[in-house]
């Protein structure tokens, strides 16, 4: 496969658009891809090959502006107190001592957890 050099189009998932569009890259490091930006919207980022794994219902890239939306279909007194030692899936609520009541988007590696709180997405550690 031929070097991918700056000013090439590639195809990367937008993260603004939400889906596989035409990119432009921007920085290559070590051969690889660092940075692109959407020829759509304009919008630099990361270059991402695929489009993340979807749940149903859950924002593929979450933003603390899906918070509300997906609150509302949760109910807050069945939130499982958050713990390291708990095991939590994808769409559980849980209830965090800190960051308040969030919702598990997804299961990272063997013991991480993505749970997107009022002020945004953060990974958690959980299964100790
Ligand atoms: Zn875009």
């Amino acid at each position: 496969m031929a070097e991918p050099n700056i000013g090439d189009r590639i195809d990367s998932y937008c993260g603004r658009c939400k889906m596989m569009l035409a990119h432009t890259v921007e920085s290559i490091e070590g051969g690889k891809i660092k940075k692109c930006h959407c020829n759509t919207c304009g919008a630099q980022h990361a270059y991402r090959a695929k489009p993340p794994k979807k749940i149903p219902g859950m924002p593929a890239v979450p933003e603390s502006s899906d918070y509300d939306k997906l609150m509302k279909a949760q109910d807050p007194a069945k939130a499982k107190k958050y713990a390291t030692s708990g095991r939590f899936q994808p769409t559980e609520l849980i209830n965090h001592t800190k960051f308040g009541l969030g919702i598990v988007l997804t299961c990272k590696e063997s013991n991480k957890i993505e749970v997107l709180f009022s002020d945004g997405a953060k990974t958690l550690v959980h299964g100790r």
